[in-house]
């Protein structure tokens, strides 16, 4: 059996980013709560508590006075709201989603009425349309287009960072049949983009395809949905226990990818539990 890691399964590029500032601010003696997780990682994050990072919902449960801000990133009034408190922030907002949030305020404040692609109780969607004063549309699906009365409207369009093109584009189509003009800004992340396009072609060459991840992790969904696209039979796991030695029996080649919040030393594990039962059959 051929077991093929896909090259840029693990942590992507904002999350390292974020795990190296956890790290610097440890090393300099700070001590701080994270809001939220800080990725969907339950070792990861029991590996901080260990560390005395604790993921708090609110400020009001963080019982330390500096709180880290995760790449998700958060509405602007939150930061304010720390500060007026007396916090310290220490703010890991992915520079990417960043850009999401400055292309939709920039929209809003030339007047158009912002539509968000993506989930509305996904906390990067939160952070967005607290830059655009919860003013802004949330659409999920072309399909929901039709619930929303666009005529005449001068609408702005941004996406969810790990949303998928073809959803992104297809809403896109249907909010120009009505709209008096549309201006779609393309948010969508392109380490996310590139890990979608490599899942695919490894599907494409691939038997059984195992993508690893929190089951709570977008991207990671995503991944899920696209190796299936693909017509490759699909399971998705957060660690190497869920792992069936039957889904192995009589494939030739297994591609396994991973979210961008999956350790790569899980993925490793994934790999070794399927090898270990190539040696029991
Ligand atoms: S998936 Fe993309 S947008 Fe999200 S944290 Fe990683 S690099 Fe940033």
């Amino acid at each position: 059996m051929i077991i093929e890691i896909a090259e840029d399964a693990g942590f992507c590029y904002g999350v390292q980013r974020a795990l190296n500032m956890i790290n610097r601010a440890l090393e300099r003696g700070e001590t701080f709560n994270t809001l939220g997780p800080i990725i969907h990682n339950p070792v990861v994050v029991k590996d901080l508590e260990k560390k005395g990072v604790k993921a708090v919902n609110s400020l009001d449960e963080s019982d330390k006075k500096t709180i880290f801000i995760r790449t998700h990133g958060v509405p602007p009034e939150v930061i304010e709201e720390a500060k007026s408190k007396g916090f310290k922030v220490i703010d890991a907002t992915c520079p990417i989603v960043y850009n999401a949030q400055l292309s939709a305020r920039k929209l809003y404040e030339e007047g158009y009425l912002v539509v968000i692609v993506g989930k509305k109780d996904h906390p990067e969607v939160k952070g967005i349309m607290g830059h655009v004063d919860n003013s802004a549309v949330v659409i999920n699906s072309p399909d929901e287009v039709k619930n929303y009365n666009f005529e005449g409207k001068k609408i702005g369009v941004v996406v969810q960072t790990t949303s998928r093109f073809d959803v992104f584009g297809d809403t896109v189509r249907e909010i120009l049949r009505t709209a008096k003009e549309v201006r779609a800004v393309n948010t969508r992340c392109y380490v996310t983009e590139r890990r979608q396009e490599i899942t695919a072609e490894l599907a494409k060459r691939s038997d059984v395809m195992i993508i690893v991840g929190g089951k709570n992790s977008s991207n990671t969904r995503r991944l899920f949905e696209v190796s299936k696209m693909q017509g490759t039979r699909s399971y998705h796991v957060e660690s190497p226990e869920e792992l069936k030695k039957e889904w192995f029996e009589g494939v030739e080649r297994v591609g396994i990818t991973a979210g961008a919040s999956t350790p790569p030393w899980i993925v490793n594990q994934v790999a070794e539990k399927i090898k270990s039962f190539t040696k029991e059959v």
